[in-house]
């Protein structure tokens, strides 16, 4: 008998061929997130992933931990054991005295046969397990309909015995849905909108664009720590940095202060689109949504996405301020987006921007510009770390 981790793989079954590809990298992600716990082997039984757990005192932890990874269904805590109902009696029996029950319980027994060749039918095996409670715990008592504690026997290759089971936070597996540039701010957006294609399988890759010495050390960190922190649920980020003063100074000198925003906003996608290109990702994200600040209009966006012939993908369009901040409390960005550094966009943002700008007065004001010269001289600031939460 042994203690392991059970993993069950979610939406990915439907993804017929994809499956193994899907199944490679959840077992990865998962190992990944288990670094540094004591764990032992793992295999697959039936397409359900086991882990070895050597030290059971770590299972709440590697609960929490397991539970966050995408690309899963749910996680439980299990006994392996002999196939065959001595050794199933003896994992049940451990199960239910490790939970120290005392008051009475309710119970109902299931299970699953996934080797056909197995004596009996999973019908006959879940009676047998339920006659077994009865006999060992005098406080169990049978319902079928709503019961306090579900017994689990799970006829594999190998036999598997458990109580709980914990759902995850869903999604696809890391890798499988692409690479994508978060172009990351140090609001509270933006991280929420990394989380959330990185939910769909999408690996992120993170660009912050900064005003050092115009703006402060302190900024820099606030964006480095909170790649730092989305890295918990999506993953390593591979981290651009890029001083953006010589574009703002540019723009400040030669160009209609109205306009500030929307032609920093394209430089940044030009930038970025020479960073993808070198660096290999598909797309952009943002965290944009409709009409939070002026300058997020259905026209703004459009003169935005001109300048990159890439896609830009913006997952918060249609959210609520209130949602967002919901959802970056829940991954723990939000007390960071809150400290009071500024980016290099708020430092120079025009009292009254354009709300609604048409391409050719954009263009006109470009045309006052040396574009690619000021894209050049940026892409000389570049800095990249990888960042990863041990
Ligand atoms: P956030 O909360 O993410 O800062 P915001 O509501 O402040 O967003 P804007 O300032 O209009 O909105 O920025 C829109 C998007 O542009 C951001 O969500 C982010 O993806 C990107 N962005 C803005 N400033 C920067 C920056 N300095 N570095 C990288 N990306 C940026
Ligand atoms: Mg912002």
């Amino acid at each position: 008998m042994r203690w392991l981790l059970g993993v069950s793989f979610g939406e990915l079954m439907l993804k017929g061929k994809n499956r193994k590809k899907f199944i490679k990298n959840s077992i990865k992600q998962v190992l990944k997130a288990l670094h540094g716990f004591n764990i032992g082997e793992h295999f697959l039984d039936h397409e359900k992933l086991f882990i070895e757990v050597l030290d059971t005192t770590e299972f709440t932890k590697i609960i929490e931990k397991s539970t966050m990874v995408f690309g899963l269904s749910y996680v439980y805590p299990c006994i392996q054991c002999g196939k065959n109902f001595e050794d199933i009696e003896k994992s049940i029996v451990e199960l239910i005295k490790n939970k120290n029950y005392d008051e009475k319980k309710s119970f109902k027994a299931f299970a699953v046969r996934a080797d056909k060749s197995f004596e009996m039918n999973s019908m006959q095996i879940a009676a047998k397990v339920g006659g077994m409670v009865l006999r060992n715990f005098d406080n169990f008592y049978v319902d079928i309909k709503k019961p306090e504690v579900h017994v689990h026997v799970d006829i594999r290759q190998k036999c598997y015995a458990y109580l709980e089971k914990y759902s995850t936070i869903g999604g696809l597996p890391i890798g499988t849905g692409g690479r994508a540039l978060l172009l990351l701010s140090g609001g509270i957006d933006s991280p929420v909108a990394g989380f959330e294609m990185a939910r769909r399988g999408v690996e992120i890759g993170a660009i912050h664009f900064h005003s050092y010495p115009f703006t402060s050390e302190r900024a820099k960190d606030k964006a480095r720590r909170l790649a730092k922190q989305m890295s918990i649920y999506v993953g390593e980020v591979r981290y651009f940095e890029i001083n953006m003063l010589n574009i703002y100074t540019a723009i400040n000198k030669n160009c209609r202060e109205r306009f500030t925003t929307i032609l920093s906003r394209r430089f940044m996608m030009r930038i970025a689109e020479k960073l993808a290109e070198k660096y290999r990702f598909d797309g952009f994200v943002t965290g944009e949504a409709l009409g939070q600040v002026a300058s997020q209009t259905i026209q703004s966006i459009s003169v935005v996405n001109d300048a990159t012939r890439l896609p830009i993908f913006r997952p918060l369009i249609n959210m609520d301020k209130s949602e967002i901040i919901e959802k970056a409390k829940w991954i723990d960005t939000y007390d960071i987006s809150i400290e009071p550094y500024d980016d290099c966009c708020s430092f120079f943002a025009p009292e009254r921007p354009v709300t609604k700008p048409r391409l050719y007065d954009i263009e006109a004001e470009e045309n006052k510009l040396n574009i690619d010269e000021l894209v050049e001289k940026a892409l000389e600031t570049l800095e990249i770390f990888d960042i990863i939460v041990e």
